[in-house]
């Protein structure tokens, strides 16, 4: 029988909007790993878009390595019993489609599914800047806003089993309707996309992702207006973390997503909006992720 110890490996699948990231775990040691644009499978009829995904896994797993389980991770709602993506407003591409029995088919290999909030959580919670955590609240400020709560390394779960959409807790005054069929949602307000397109309105020669921290931490030295703006999104991240953390009460909460890497230039802003009165405190300890983009794939291999 192969084991994860004789040669058998896991792979982990992260599908967001932007990219689809895949691992493959030895040992929970990641022995290989690629990002691939999710817009290339669209070139693909949608009945053989599982297949292109699994030659794509096949092709990075060793050849003297055993494929024994998969695990994805994708954004929005996920129906995790039939394993269907149900977010076709933000992943249309892989969204309404019998993916994970598909997948499994074509691997002949157990395959499962859950939020890429929830696979983002575990990665740091077993492998990353969760490990001491009793109760981790997990936020990805990505092309949206995803939430995962662990109690003793287990998600928490809505009456039917599927993820809470904390991303849209409403916190805006805004009558913007949102894709969800609320309006004034967080993600609105704290996704990267908000960050970047504000960025863009100031910067409109710099691509965000082509730059890090240094940079901007440079710009907001010299710019106050870049500096005003990352205090703004600070508290607009801080608006939603109040309601988390004053609901959840965690110990720990971990910050992942392209826009968690600049954390340092809005952390200050996200603590002053969540200082409370004398017998209110809340637990506001803040880490940024340490796995990075890679938590996401890393915690759906750990799924199976
Ligand atoms: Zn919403």
């Amino acid at each position: 029988m192969s084991g994860a110890g004789d040669g058998g490996v896991r792979a982990g699948v992260d599908i967001g909007g932007t990219g689809i990231r895949m691992v493959v775990l030895e040992d929970r040691r990641e022995i290989a790993a690629v990002t691939l644009p999710t817009s290339s499978f669209e070139r693909f009829e949608r009945q053989h878009r599982s297949l292109a995904l699994a030659h794509s896994l096949r092709a990075l797993v060793p050849s003297d390595k055993t494929l024994l389980s998969v695990g994805i991770g994708a954004s929005g709602p996920v129906d995790t019993v039939a394993g269907v993506i149900e977010n076709p407003c933000t992943l249309p591409t892989f969204s309404d489609m019998p993916l994970v029995a598909e997948l499994s088919a074509h691997l002949l290999v157990p395959v499962r599914i859950d939020n890429d909030a929830v696979t983002a959580a575990l990665g740091e919670f077993h492998l990353g800047a969760g490990r001491a955590s009793r109760r981790m609240l997990a936020v990805t400020l990505g092309t949206g806003v995803g939430v995962a709560l662990l109690i003793d390394g287990q998600p928490l779960r809505t009456a039917d089993g599927a993820h809470p959409e904390g991303g849209h807790i409403p916190v805006g005054h805004t009558d913007t309707p949102c894709y969800c069929g609320l309006s004034g949602c967080w993600e609105t307000l704290a996704s990267r996309t908000w960050l970047q397109a504000a960025l863009a309105g100031l910067l409109p020669d710099i691509a965000y992702e082509q730059h890090d921290l240094d940079f901007y931490r440079d710009l907001c030295q010299r710019d106050s207006r870049i500096a005003q703006l990352f205090e703004r999104y600070g508290y607009q991240v801080g608006r939603g973390l109040g309601s988390l953390m004053s609901l959840y009460g965690p110990d720990l909460t971990v910050l992942s997503g392209s826009a968690a890497q600049l954390f340092p230039l809005y952390e200050d802003a996200v603590q002053v909006s969540l200082r409370r009165s004398k017998g209110f405190e809340l637990s506001t300890r803040i880490v940024v992720s340490a796995l990075g983009d890679g938590a996401g794939a890393i915690g759906a291999a750990l799924l199976s």
